[in-house]
């Protein structure tokens, strides 16, 4: 509103006593609406139902398998009941592929080398998916594999599906949801699955409950490569491959070949009845990367010639409707109110040793049990 008395034109400043002032009249503030755009609702990012998720996968749709693998990442209960009834329709569609678990210590060249196999697999006219598992943000809550720019060529290779570890909730949670994201990719077309996860000791067992072959990535180091390594993730591995092969590198990486290859000697003829096998080869020089393919490749015509295929999917199927009952009654029960009061209390009497830990977890126990009767 105008209370000078003077119309906007006719500002004090424009006078002759202002002479280096101009008062140009205003612009109309825009709207912030753009007023062509009557109808801005459409635009809004739809939501699909679970139907519509399940028809896009089949037709191997990229965008709605990421989003339908965000589902599955979300806590939120409704975000979760789409997704176990995508998981649930796409299931019958699911299972053919190889899946391949890859682990190694950070630095051991998992994403060079999931590179290099990538891109010999899309050759082969496969279709690729690389999901992860990252047991190092439950800890630390950052992460060792996903902050870099990593499998530079799959990234942007087309039959290639990339999907970074889910980040929140327990390694059990986070192992969960990856496994179900198998399903999805399988539905949509995916026939090679790699999984790959930091081999830093906790998160092998879940990687290893989902996958046909367990590959383990190691490097030559000084002879005493053998004591880092945790005797059950090299008992878990179907195969060893020595990376980095290149160079003055080779002599000790075919060292490091037959000190492991002694060491599998020692160790009983696994389940599958295979007898895994150590090779070394340069994912960043790509020497040697047919010849691990061709290994997990006979491995495969192995087991499945012998049933252990099979037998080993089963066993997992098992696996995870196991993992999945211990992980809801652990949240159950923790997340249950009387239970986290009653835990505080506990907590304290047994500092002060007024009462001994079996009792305190029976005491918890019965009222968490009584409250269900
Ligand atoms: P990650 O942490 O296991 O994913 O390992 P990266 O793939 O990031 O590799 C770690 C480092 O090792 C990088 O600097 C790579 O360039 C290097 N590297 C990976 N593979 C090879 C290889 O075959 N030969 C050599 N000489 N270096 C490699």
């Amino acid at each position: 509103m105008n209370t000078s008395g003077l119309d906007e034109h006719h500002h004090i400043e424009n006078g002759s006593e202002f002479e280096s002032l101009q008062v140009n009249k205003g612009v109309a503030e825009q709207p912030i609406v753009n007023p062509y755009l009557k109808d801005f609702s459409r635009f809004k990012r739809k939501t699909y139902t679970a139907s519509d998720f399940v028809e896009g996968i089949l037709k191997g749709d990229i965008a709605l398998l990421s989003q339908a693998v965000t589902l599955i990442e979300s806590i939120k209960p409704e975000h979760q009941s789409v997704a176990q009834e995508v998981i649930e329709k796409c299931l019958p569609y699911s299972g053919n592929s190889i899946r391949v678990g890859i682990t190694g210590v950070p630095g051991a060249g998992k994403s060079t080398s999931i590179d290099a196999f990538g891109m010999n697999i899309l050759n082969e006219g496969c279709k690729l998916a690389v999901l992860a598992i990252d047991p190092s943000s439950e800890v630390s809550k950052g992460s060792i594999l996903g902050d870099k720019t990593r499998m530079e060529r799959l990234s942007v290779a087309q039959n290639a599906f990339i999907r970074p570890s889910p980040s929140a909730g327990s390694l059990g949670g986070v192992a969960r949801k990856t496994r179900e994201s198998i399903v999805l990719c399988e539905a949509a077309g995916f026939d090679r699955i790699i999984i790959e996860t930091v081999g830093v000791g906790q998160s092998e067992t879940a990687v290893h409950s989902m996958v046909d072959f367990f590959l383990l990535i190691q490097l030559a180091g000084t002879g005493d490569e053998l004591q880092g390594i945790k005797r059950g993730i090299m008992e878990m591995a179907d195969g060893i491959v020595i990376n980095k092969a290149d160079g003055n590198n080779i002599d000790k990486a075919n060292l490091a070949k037959s000190h492991f290859e002694n060491a599998l000697h020692l160790f009983p003829l696994p389940e599958s009845g295979w007898a895994p096998k150590v090779l070394t080869y340069s994912g960043y020089y790509e020497l040697g990367i047919k010849e691990v393919w061709q290994m997990i490749d006979d491995y495969i015509r192995f087991v499945k010639d012998n049933g252990y295929f099979e037998y080993r999917r089963n066993e997992q199927s098992k696996y995870w409707m196991y993992e999945t009952i211990n992980e809801r009654l652990k949240s159950n029960f923790y997340n249950d109110e009387k239970v986290q009061a009653e835990l505080k209390k506990s907590e304290e009497l047994i500092l002060n040793s007024q009462l001994s830990s079996f009792v305190a977890a029976q005491h918890v126990m019965d009222i968490y049990l009584n409250e269900r009767k």
